[in-house]
């Protein structure tokens, strides 16, 4: 057994997450909690045990794109609510891959949600709480030096690569994988997949009835939000 790593200083914490420094430099422990927000923290509450859950569903997931061939910060799972993560210098542009119409593109375009795509489109937002995190074009990104020319175009070719990935996956388990959002991060000058992967951060459709089973069941009080958060886990692990 590997020995686990003592948490030091908390120095971030989050609308999900807190993050503690250890005692080697180059790693961190992210404690995922219960809190759940929206609309950027206008809505608040808390989902029983969304933090054990979405703790064990993105080591699941992160595991499957390492052998995919995808560099992530994650390390492993400690325990429940612990994940051991590479540190890194996150890229202050959240992406996002749709794979159907939902959520801001259906309200932004006026289309109807669940509109198939013909292909996978990746958006920017930029990562700004005060702006209420506004779509950019990735021209933005360089103009302000946000991130290099190469590093978003790994971030593209990431963010496509962990769709491919993770829409097959998904399929084979009767899951529609409708859009995500992704945060990348430098580790040592290496793009790598950060943050987490799991219902707060993608739309899961049941395939068969179509049901919410994501976080947009708490974004629009749909109820059984607990349920579809375990329902979606258990899924995941087959
Ligand atoms: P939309 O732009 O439609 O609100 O979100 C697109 C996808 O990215 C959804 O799967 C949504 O869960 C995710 N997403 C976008 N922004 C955020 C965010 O700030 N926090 C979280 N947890 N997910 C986000």
């Amino acid at each position: 057994m590997e020995s686990t790593p003592q948490k030091l200083e908390m120095f971030y914490e989050g609308k999900a997450k807190k993050l503690y420094s250890t005692p080697d430099p180059d790693l961190v422990i992210a404690y995922f909690k219960d809190d759940a927000t929206a609309f950027n923290a206008k809505k608040r509450g808390t989902i029983e045990d969304k933090g054990v859950i979405n703790n064990r569903m993105s080591e699941l997931f992160f595991g499957l794109l390492e052998r995919a061939g995808v560099r992530t910060h994650f390390v492993r799972r400690l325990n429940d609510r612990d994940m051991l993560c590479k540190r890194l210098q996150i890229v202050p542009v959240e992406t996002v891959v749709r794979n159907m119409v939902a959520g801001s593109m259906a309200k932004r375009l006026d289309r109807e949600e669940g509109e198939e795509l013909k292909f996978p489109i990746v958006e920017y937002y930029y990562k700004s709480d005060a702006l209420d995190d506004p779509l950019v074009y990735p021209e933005h990104a360089l103009l302000f030096g946000w991130a290099t020319e190469d590093e978003l175009k790994t971030i593209r070719s990431l963010a496509l690569k962990v769709n491919d990935v993770l829409r097959k996956f998904l399929d084979e388990r009767g899951i529609i994988l409708v859009d995500f959002k992704l945060e990348f991060g430098r580790h040592h000058g290496e793009i790598l997949l950060g943050d987490e992967i799991c219902p707060d951060t993608c739309r899961f459709w049941d395939k068969a009835t179509r049901k919410k089973l994501d976080k947009d069941r708490f974004r629009r009080d749909l109820g059984n939000v607990e349920d579809a958060y375990q329902e979606m886990l258990r899924r995941v692990e087959g």
